[in-house]
């Protein structure tokens, strides 16, 4: 398919960026990296348009290869930084992603009420199951008992139940996609872009330096589509069950959406009736008057 479809909306060379990309051979960060400039082509969303926020990470040093607005921050803290900027222009949409080790250790308080609140925002979680940045660590979603850099015996914790522990939330939109299927992993992105709250998009990214459990082979074999066989993501106990059962197939797509929550810039009852977002609003104050008792 030629991008883009009409002569509106960008092309993939203006998120395009000159500098080159260091991520290791057939690493899936290249597969997610193409994913979301398709999503936003396909979307016609622009680079001006929209917000990219990236946690510290391999998937993090997309934050320059990609064009538009960018914003790199702390570990574990894209979410609460993306949130901010979303709550500033609620009109903008806001991609914020993260690796498995940030995103379910240093900053998993954040993500557990980014899901309460149904934030409006799209959390993409590049799952490799390790720390890849810094050399292979395991991290919570690593099987329990694999040999990782530091871990020479097996690691001894128990893996975080990543997809239980999130629909224990409440949440209004969960999917899931594979680094190797960049055409599904679009249209994921383009339904979560579009959707009203908080979107969880956990992709199984391969990470051929470090995840030699699952590979992209392993993962290629045992993937599969659950909405082209029929799941409906408003059947949220079904959703639940392909999310969490991984042990023969893994379901991919969009597991559950509901569109009926409200969001949580909707329920702040001070914006209800504004025309204008707090961007517009802004103005300049003279912050002496704060600190006149103090002198
Ligand atoms: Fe990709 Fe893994 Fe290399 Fe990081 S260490 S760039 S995740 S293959
Ligand atoms: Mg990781």
């Amino acid at each position: 398919m030629s991008i883009p479809l009409d002569s509106s909306g960008p092309l993939m060379k203006d998120y395009a960026s000159t500098q080159a990309c260091t991520w290791c051979d057939a690493c899936g960060d290249y597969g997610i990296w193409t994913a979301i400039k398709r999503a936003l082509v396909e979307l016609k969303i622009h680079p001006w348009q929209a917000l990219l926020c990236f946690d510290v990470g391999c998937h993090g040093n997309m934050a320059d290869k990609i064009g538009g607005y960018r914003f790199h921050g702390l570990h574990g803290r894209v979410i609460p930084f993306a949130t901010g900027a979303k709550i500033a222009n609620n009109k903008l949409p806001v991609i914020a992603v993260g690796g498995d080790g940030a995103s379910f250790s240093e900053g998993v308080g954040h993500l557990v009420h980014a899901i309460r609140s149904n934030y409006p925002i799209v959390f993409i979680l590049h799952n490799n199951a390790n720390y890849g940045l810094t050399t292979g660590q395991a991290s919570a979603l690593t099987p329990k008992g694999q040999k990782m850099n530091v871990s020479p015996n097996g690691i001894p914790e128990r893996t975080l139940p990543s997809m239980d522990f999130v629909f224990s939330l409440e949440p209004t939109f969960v999917a899931r996609g594979f680094s190797g299927d960049i055409p599904q992993l679009t249209q994921i992105l383009k339904t979560a872009i579009a959707h009203r709250g908080f979107a969880f998009v956990d992709v199984l990214q391969s990470c051929p330096t470090y995840n030699h459990f699952a590979t992209h082979d392993f993962l290629l074999e045992r993937c599969f589509d659950a909405n082209k066989e029929g799941h409906d993501p408003k059947d949220l106990a079904k959703a639940r069950q392909l999310a969490t059962d991984t042990s023969k197939r893994i379901a991919t797509g969009i597991l559950y959406q509901n569109e009926d929550v409200p969001n949580f810039c909707e329920e702040l009852v001070p914006r209800q009736g504004k025309a204008t977002q707090l961007t517009e609003e802004v103005r300049c104050i003279d912050p002496s008057i704060f600190y006149e008792d103090f002198i």
